[in-house]
């Protein structure tokens, strides 16, 4: 279930996708929030270094083994603005962390990928609970994805024009 202050969480994920798009990386954005609902770090994607491990889910998972305990991290949250791929899900369940809300799905991404003739990228798109077992996952929300896709497109046709 979306609750009210998900989807407030939620739309700054969107908004922090939309700084990494204007950054010139990929439009994807991450919080961390504990069990009382306070965003504990933020963080938005880094792959224009040519480093394609930069993903902020990643970086929120390394963060959360860094400075939670195991009880915080299996209590805390993380809300993202495209759903986890198979690292940064990996990542997640390895420290242990709990709920994953995210506004799109990896299926609609690579949807939206094969609309704009991108090539498939190294990694299958694989759900987060072919990944994570157990997982606790609420996603993906049919009226924001359609914002996400725009910030997808806009960074294709960027690349076109480049
Ligand atoms: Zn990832």
């Amino acid at each position: 279930m979306i609750s009210e202050l998900d989807l407030e969480h939620l739309k700054r994920c969107i908004d922090l996708a939309r700084t990494a798009l204007e950054h010139g990386d990929e439009p994807f954005g991450s919080l961390l929030v504990d069990q009382q609902g306070n965003v504990l770090a933020e963080d938005y994607n880094h792959v224009s270094g040519g480093d394609h491990t930069q993903h902020p889910e990643f970086a929120l998972a390394r963060w959360a083994a860094n400075h939670l305990t195991p009880e915080e991290r299996a209590k805390a949250t993380v809300y993202t603005s495209g759903e986890h791929c198979p690292m940064c899900a990996a990542a997640h369940a390895w420290v242990g962390l709990g709920r994953i809300v995210y506004a799109s799905s990896s299926a609609q991404l690579a949807q939206w990928m094969e609309e704009l003739n991108v090539p498939p990228t190294p990694v299958y798109n694989l759900s987060i609970q072919e990944i994570i077992r157990n997982a606790t996952v609420d996603g993906p929300v049919p009226e924001l994805a359609d914002q996400i896709k725009v910030l997808h497109v806009e960074l294709q046709q960027r690349i076109n024009r480049s």
